[in-house]
């Protein structure tokens, strides 16, 4: 039992490291962080339907159209 407490608080703390890495990671200077981005952006697009904006590599493709979901491609092109 006593092994489990012990196992337990490394587990934690190797947890709290992580995310303190994270979020340390977060607050570094745009410069850098674009750097380690793949250097593709994502291309955002809006649904012709209800005009949410979706990444394009999300988006259900139409006919005429690129839709946020199967459901508004059906709505705007019947198919
Ligand atoms: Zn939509």
């Amino acid at each position: 039992m006593k092994l489990l407490i012990v196992l337990l608080a490394v587990l934690v703390g190797i947890w709290l490291w992580k995310r303190g890495r994270r979020l340390s990671r977060q607050q570094e200077p745009s410069s850098s962080r674009a750097r380690s981005r793949p250097r593709q952006a994502q291309i955002m697009m809006s649904c012709p339907v209800c005009g949410v904006h979706i990444p394009q590599s999300d988006a259900v493709q139409g006919q005429r159209n690129s839709y946020c979901s199967v459901a508004h491609r059906r709505e705007a092109e019947g198919s």
